[in-house]
């Protein structure tokens, strides 16, 4: 089965909303081994979603709309794919009673227009809005499914989860499922020449790389009967992709490195204090993005000049005049200054040349010290980065991150 999914809406040509259905609608299908050939975007014009929906007929099985079945009268969606179909609009009883009890509950007055999205093309199958009130439905029609789901996604998404997923699910046989495995500290070609192998040989799991900014993501897809079993095939290539990389595999799915490292901290009871000059607090601000990392963030400061430097972290003027404020020997006592000053288990610093002025030949933009210091020790990595202001102090504070969390992984 192949399927097209037809966004309604001008607001979405007009960019004034990004299309996030689009991007819902095709994770799901793909999980359940749908292929999405097309996503077509139209706006709220009867003869242009005409065209577009006669277009789709032709070239898919399945459609899926979202948007334009509100009560207003530039919502045409449900009108219009009636007509194509040559499909009366009937009065559906129980989804009138529905909107009528939703504005109740809501303290609102029922425009009588709100009547018009009871509504609904004969002999279709009607799908609930239990977030608004405009109802979906599926039509099976020649071997064609036109299902149609209201615009905000608040109500499409839950409506689509409760209703169309298992619809679909019991006309597909397969399920796709995946698994990400989020690699930091190894470059895509360097890990691509690591597991080329895996990538060529495989169709069931099969493995595919993903560059992002500054990490890689590597896609395990398995196709099977169900998530069980489809978990079983990804398992041993997971395992033998794990085996191979190593401590370069930070996390899975969707978690971020920020929220990895802090996890450790926080299982291991450890508390942490950074010292930024050049990524100006993003380290801390990324840390403190993570709920509970109070009992871990004790404090971070921005110490930007080399007074501050000096002041606060303690920093020699003999360091600071002899090797500079970005040397792997500044970097080294702010990492011990902040760690000190916090008395936290861990302080990172970090001191370098986010560009685009100021760099020289022998240190130019890009060269960025980061720093740890435990109470024990101190170590540093010289760090050589390429891009904008922006990315370098990005691919920074990631660095940082990744530092802490190698470390804390390496503890018992
Ligand atoms: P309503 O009953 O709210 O009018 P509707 O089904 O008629 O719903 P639209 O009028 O097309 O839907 O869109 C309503 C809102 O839903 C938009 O303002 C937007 O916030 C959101 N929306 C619509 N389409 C999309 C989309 N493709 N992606 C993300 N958001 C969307
Ligand atoms: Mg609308």
């Amino acid at each position: 089965m192949n399927a097209e999914i037809i966004a309604v809406g001008t607001e979405l040509l007009l960019g004034q909303i990004l299309n996030t259905n689009a991007k819902f609608l095709s994770v799901e299908l793909s999980k359940l081994g749908i292929n999405v050939y097309y996503q077509t975007v139209v706006g709220d014009n009867g003869q242009r979603l005409k065209d577009a929906l006669s277009l789709a007929l032709k070239r898919a099985d399945l459609l899926i709309l979202t948007g334009g079945l509100g009560p207003t009268t530039d919502d045409l969606t449900k009108e219009t794919v009636a007509k194509l179909l040559d499909l009366p609009l009937e009065l559906h009883q129980e989804s009138l009673t529905r909107i009528q009890e939703y504005f109740l509950r809501m303290h609102r007055e029922m425009a009588p227009n709100n009547e018009k999205q009871a509504y609904v093309p004969k002999g279709c199958r009607v799908l609930p809005n239990e977030y608004g009130t405009a109802p979906g439905c599926i039509i099976e029609k020649e071997n064609k499914v036109v299902i149609m789901l209201p615009g905000p996604p608040k109500e499409m998404e839950p409506m689509f989860k409760n209703y169309v997923y298992p619809y679909l699910r019991n006309k597909t046989n397969d399920v796709i499922y995946s698994k990400v495995l989020r690699v930091f500290g190894i470059g895509e070609s360097a890990l691509e020449q690591k597991i080329m192998d895996l990538i060529d040989s495989q169709t069931n799991p099969t493995v595919a790389l993903y560059a992002k900014q500054g990490e890689v993501t590597i896609r395990i897809t398995a196709k099977e009967k169900d998530e069980t079993g489809a978990m079983k095939l990804i398992e041993p290539m997971e395992n033998e992709i794990r085996r191979r990389l190593g401590t370069a595999v930070y996390g899975i799915d969707e978690e971020s490195l920020e929220e990895v490292t802090c996890r450790l901290l926080m299982e291991k009871k450890l508390t942490i204090a950074t010292a930024e000059s050049c990524t100006g607090g993003l380290l801390a601000e990324k840390i403190t993005r993570i709920p509970g990392i109070s009992q871990c963030f004790n404090m971070g400061v921005i110490t930007y000049s080399n007074e501050a430097k000096q002041k606060i972290l303690g920093v020699s003027g003999e360091t600071l005049n002899k090797y500079g404020a970005v040397s792997s020997q500044t970097v080294i006592e702010m990492a011990r200054g902040i760690q000190k000053y916090s008395n936290a288990d861990i302080g990172v610093a970090i001191t370098g040349i986010a560009g685009p002025g100021g760099g020289t030949a022998t240190k130019p933009v890009g060269l960025v010290y980061v720093g740890i210091s435990t109470r024990k020790e101190c170590w540093y990595n010289e760090l050589h980065l390429s891009g904008n202001r922006e990315r370098i102090r990005e691919l920074t504070t990631m660095n940082a991150l990744d530092m802490v969390r190698r470390y804390l992984q390496k503890l018992a």
